[in-house]
């Protein structure tokens, strides 16, 4: 991404310089990334690496190193830094083997570093069409990688599974995950996932239940690159027959002609492998549309979305599931992280899977049956009074289902709790949780159709500025927290600060710490992991949001995190992503922050009538919001802030950008399929709008609210 090379001055220099090395030398190379099977189940033993995406199969990002603990934290300090190439929001979990850190950035690239230098070793880039961009729905981001047998496994944003040589950077293997030609307007699927190795099989998901597919995992030959099985999380038509039995029975749950719009169900995060049990356990995401009337006219149960499934990792045969969120219309995703545990209930030791969902409770299940064990609401719930631990089913307010009018929902559809990953300490039995309390307003749309282009969520995406006009007694904003969860209690322990939108990643160690990235508050944090009191931070030019990781090298022990994103002025200010690394006494100092103003708030006078601006806030909730916020402000930095960019000052300018996509390359697609010249007048009107209510409520700069979700 040329226009985002935004160097700061030292490291502008030293990335030059290293770029230089790179050519000039090629990298000595041992053997790299020599994960065995053997060695993955045993990756919790072996705390200087950190293999795998979750630290170990548990997931539990506890490690077992010391030297950095409650007592030494105050001394850490950066010893080395390596700057990304893009402004990007950046949530890629490194992982370090073997004396190399392996990361992936914005548009699923990937980056080695020698550890012991900071030297760069090489990057890949995936080369993902710039206008796939328009079919992912929340940031060009990649979370992480997996590495096996000398190779490095990333998914990419347009559906890919990639595999690396581990020591160069070169692609062994590519693979095409969606099951048709890469053109195929069905094809709708972005990854953004770290794929996980299971016995010689890389297991991957898909994102892309925002804008109409059929979710499934699949696994695929470590080696080879072919797939080995495909589990599908809904069922399809009918009328060409049911895969297995699994979907057979979930399709008795549906109603009307579903499948044309896929259904939903992705599988975008969690996937755990639990050695103990020999099964694979992965969450589903929302229903496809978000609001059931508009997917299933009768209201069943509309298996297997919203839940949590375990399979037999070597075939991938169904053994139970646990739905989570039934009849899904809130766009409450299973998928938050999880993670396997042993923990003492009712004086019985129990092995049991923990996931902090996005609907606000905390569920422990049985690891073997999936039985559910506890349910508990860990933030504001209003959509459902509890947990019924017989049925296992919410007990839904009727009201939040928004048929017949809006509900101003809690968790929103940002969620109690994203993808951001959680830890447990098994020296303190407790599950380090970065915590969301958010506020949206459903408000249902009774005149949805399907589309081939832009979101199918069949309700105003774009409501919230003007629901909170007219009710500005209701509850609204998004916060993120840590904290501290006691999973045989149902209760917490401790609580971090807040900061707005979400909160960063959290890795527990045996030295009594919680290392956690603090969201758009740009910090990175120490806790302790008992008492929740912060003993050290370091500020960090720009938000956190990936799970940092820990390892050891010659001796010293080290903590690096992928910072990036939601700066104020998001997609026009300076770039500060990068990779920080840590150490006790590390005396390195980032390049000083750039002095920098967003551009003001200044938008040409209002001259459309109020049905334009309507019909404009239409197609902007359909087709733009899912990149560039609710009123046009960027969302997590990842797209211009429509209401401050200088297009909008013409029509004509307007219109190259989204009618004849002058800016495709960049990620912003042409529109022209869906949005013709009228529409694009009343898009721009409505921005126009949008904007000159946003001049009267607050003071310039704009510091843009933050909206995330996936
Ligand atoms: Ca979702």
């Amino acid at each position: 991404m040329k226009h985002h090379i935004r160097l700061a001055g030292l490291g502008a220099l030293l990335a030059v310089s290293l770029l230089g090395c790179q050519k000039a030398k090629a990298p000595v190379a041992p053997p790299a990334a020599q994960v065995t099977a053997e060695r993955l189940l045993k990756a919790a033993d072996e705390p200087s690496q950190w293999m795998t995406y979750g630290g170990s199969y548990s997931e539990q990002r506890f490690s077992k190193l010391a030297k950095i603990n409650r007592d030494t934290v105050k001394t850490l300090g950066l010893s080395w830094f390596a700057d990304y190439d893009t402004n990007l929001q950046q949530t890629g979990t490194p992982l370090f083997v073997d004396g190399v850190l392996y990361v992936s950035t914005a548009w699923s690239k990937v980056y080695a570093f020698d550890a012991k230098t900071g030297k760069q070793l090489w990057q890949y880039n995936p080369k993902v069409p710039g206008e796939w961009a328009a079919k992912v729905c929340c940031g060009l981001v990649n979370r992480g990688i997996a590495a096996y047998n000398g190779k490095i496994y990333v998914g990419t944003l347009d559906a890919r599974l990639v595999a690396l040589d581990a020591k160069t950077g070169s692609e062994a293997w590519s693979t095409l995950t969606f099951e048709g030609s890469k053109d195929d307007p069905t094809n709708r699927y972005s990854i953004t996932m770290a794929p996980r190795i299971v016995k010689g099989k890389v297991m991957i998901g898909a994102s892309g239940g925002e804008f109409g597919v059929r979710g499934w995992i699949a696994a695929y030959d470590a080696e080879t690159g072919k797939q080995v099985w495909r589990f599908y999380t809904v069922p399809g038509d009918p009328a060409k027959g049911f895969e297995n039995e699994a979907m057979k029975k979930a399709a008795g749950t549906w109603s009307g002609d579903w499948y044309k719009v896929g259904g939903g169900g992705t599988v975008w995060d969690a996937a755990v492998y639990d050695p103990t049990t020999d099964l694979l356990y992965f969450g589903t995401g929302n229903g496809t549309p978000w609001n059931q009337a508009a997917r299933d006219p009768k209201g069943g149960d509309n298996l297997y979305v919203a839940s949590i499934i375990a399979v037999k990792p070597d075939t991938g045969e169904y053994v139970w599931h646990y739905q989570t969120t039934p009849a899904d219309t809130w766009d409450y995703d299973a998928v938050s992280p999880m993670m396997t545990a042993d923990v003492t209930f009712d004086g019985k030791p129990r092995h049991v899977l923990l996931q902090p969902n996005k609907n606000g409770f905390f569920y422990v299940l049985d690891a073997a049956s999936g039985e559910l064990l506890r349910a508990d609401a860990f933030t504001e719930v209003n959509w459902a009074k509890g947990v019924d631990l017989k049925t296992g089913r919410p007990t839904v307010v009727k009201e939040a289902r928004y048929e017949k009018k809006p509900f101003n929902l809690s968790p929103g559809v940002q969620g109690g709790h994203g993808w951001h990953s959680n830890a447990f300490s098994p020296d303190t039995g407790l599950v380090y949780v970065p915590t969301q309390r958010a506020y949206f307003p459903m408000v249902g749309d009774p005149k949805y159709k399907p589309s081939d282009v832009g979101y199918n969520l069949a309700l105003d995406f774009a409501a919230p500025m003007t629901y909170y006009q007219k009710n500005p007694a209701e509850k609204q904003g998004f916060v993120g927290f840590l904290q501290a969860w006691d999973p045989a209690t149902g209760k917490m322990v401790w609580q971090g600060e807040e900061n707005q939108g979400p909160t960063g990643g959290a890795m527990a160690t045996a030295g009594g710490l919680v290392f956690q990235g603090g969201g758009a508050a740009s910090e990175f944090r120490a806790y302790d992991a008992k008492s929740g009191e912060k003993l050290w931070s370091f500020p960090t030019q720009t938000a956190v949001l990936a799970g940092a990781i820990t390892y050891e090298l010659e001796g010293q022990q080290y903590v690096a995190a992928s910072v990036g994103g939601q700066v104020p002025g998001g997609y026009f200010a300076p770039n500060y992503s990068r990779l920080l690394v840590f150490a006790l006494d590390g005396k390195a100092t980032l390049p000083a922050a750039q002095a920098y103003t967003p551009p003001p708030l200044d938008p040409p006078a209002a001259t459309a009538t109020a049905e334009v601006v309507t019909a404009g806030g239409a197609l902007y909730g359909k087709y733009c919001s899912a990149c560039h916020g609710q009123s046009g402000q960027t969302r997590g930095s990842t797209f211009p802030n429509l209401m401050i960019t200088p297009l909008l000052h013409t029509q004509e300018g307007f219109n190259q950008v989204v009618l004849q996509g002058a800016r495709s390359e960049r990620g912003m697609a042409s529109f022209a399929s869906v949005v013709d010249a009228a529409g694009a007048e009343a898009l721009r009107a409505y921005i126009i709008d949008r904007a000159i209510e946003a001049k009267k409520a607050m003071p310039p700069p704009v510091s843009a609210p933050k909206q995330q979700h996936e």
